[in-house]
């Protein structure tokens, strides 16, 4: 039996960062970047107010303050979107608003609450001149050509995995398509006997087949798509047919079948059609679990065989099959997040495997506590609704004591908790 790690190591060594594509910049969120994004242009693209006020010429703000103001005459106005022609000069100065080009012969803005323009607005007096109230340096309240980003920069590198703010720098950029890696399709397909589609009733002695939409959810929540390839019965024919439909998709995952019945074919099946690279890991729950890679025609598919009861193989995916998605789309962590908590329950640790707990994790005074969410049994899905973190125990400690500290994978991050 192998450990979690060297079984991880596995799953990676047979995967690989996918091929790019050209993507509208709002499908690249969350994809990983396949080119440098180099700017063509200066962004601002001229120089502009950053204030509502007067551009002016700063030499002739000197000496202004509110006793002794400076007045100067007020030709024109301008808004963000126009350039305007006419020129400021020593005596005048024009109207400008936040984003609009700087006029020629200005270079500082005076806002609109160090001048006089709000009392002459209710004296009912003309904007034909203002009151400048306060001396200004050069630059003052204009944001520079290229000061964001100039023409020729380097603005975003490969590697990087796309957020809200680089799809607007993209977006500012002027880009509409962006190299990224693609997405992995990663075919799902459930085995067993007793399993019923969740369009169809639900005759005695089945069960509805939930484990392939668990592993799609997950397999879209870490950016890959889905290829949902029904129930296969639990023999070598109707798996092999299955199977043969997983030849365009990056990976392959099935679920249940790996453990040492009579009717559990998943591995018999890999063995036929390709080699398995490992069967059983060191871990609970997720022991029955195999993978190996499968020769589909021309192509070699990786293909994780999940345990079948439905916690198992939740936890199972989330160890392999979520590197292994991350890994082929280009992202350089695979990690998930892990805390550090104060145990509140009591495991034991009989077998010795690396066990993944479901616990609630809270957060009191700055310390986080992780208590078991009841039940631990690997059928019982509910648990892992109501759990928000894996708690491990190590597989070389004989189990957890409460007020242990201990590792927990978070299944959801979030800081609050
Ligand atoms: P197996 O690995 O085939 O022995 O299955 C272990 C347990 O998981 C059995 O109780 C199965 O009924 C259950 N199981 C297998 N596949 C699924 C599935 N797709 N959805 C829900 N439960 C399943
Ligand atoms: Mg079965």
């Amino acid at each position: 039996m192998i450990s979690v790690e060297e079984a991880l190591e596995k799953v990676l060594s047979y995967v690989d960062v996918l091929e790019a594509e050209e993507e509208l910049i709002l499908d690249s969120l969350g994809r990983v970047l396949a080119e440098d994004v180099r700017s063509t242009i200066d962004i601002p693209p001229l120089d502009n107010a950053a204030m509502d006020g007067y551009a002016v010429q700063a030499q002739s703000t000197a000496g202004a303050s509110p006793t002794s103001p400076r007045v100067l005459r007020v030709i024109g106005e301008v808004a963000a979107g126009y350039i305007t022609k006419e020129e400021v000069g020593p005596d005048t100065s024009i109207r400008i608003m936040t984003g609009a080009p700087v006029p020629k012969g200005a270079d500082a803005v005076v806002q609109f609450e160090e001048t006089d323009e709000e009392k002459r607005k209710s004296a009912g007096k003309p904007l034909s001149e203002i009151s400048i109230l306060r001396q200004v340096e050069r630059g003052t309240n204009i944001r520079v050509a290229g000061e964001d980003i100039a023409s020729g920069s380097l603005v975003l590198n490969v590697g990087m995995a796309l957020r809200p703010q680089e799809v607007g720098v993209l977006a500012s950029l002027g880009r509409e398509v962006v190299r990224v890696i693609r997405r992995p399709v990663v075919a799902i397909l459930a085995t067993g006997d007793e399993l019923v589609d969740i369009k169809d009733p639900l005759p005695p002695g089945k069960i509805y087949n939930s484990n392939t939409y668990t592993v799609a959810a997950q397999v879209i929540r870490y950016g890959g798509v889905p290829k949902i390839l029904g129930i296969a019965k639990d023999t070598i024919e109707a798996l092999e047919d299955k199977i043969k439909q997983a030849r365009d998709a990056d990976l392959l995952i099935t679920s249940a079948g790996v453990s040492v019945g009579e009717y559990d074919v998943v591995k018999d099946v890999l063995a036929r059609l390709g080699e398995v690279t490992f069967w059983t890991v060191r871990m609970k729950p997720g022991k029955p679990l195999a993978f190996g890679v499968l020769r589909l025609g021309k192509r070699r598919i990786p293909h994780l065989g999940l345990p079948g009861n439905p916690v198992s193989s939740m936890i199972a995916f989330e160890q392999f099959a979520r590197p292994a998605i991350l890994k082929m789309l280009g992202k350089k962590d695979y990690a998930k997040p892990t805390i550090q908590a104060k145990s509140e329950s009591r495991i034991d640790n009989k077998d010795r495997r690396r066990i993944f707990a479901r616990v609630r994790v809270t957060k009191r005074e700055g310390q986080f506590f992780a208590r078991l969410v009841g039940p631990q049994g690997s059928g019982i899905l509910t648990s892992m609704a109501q759990a928000n973190g894996l708690m491990i125990v190590p597989e070389d400690k004989p189990g957890i004591e409460v007020g242990d500290e201990v590792q927990v994978q978070m299944l959801d991050w979030s800081v609050e908790i």
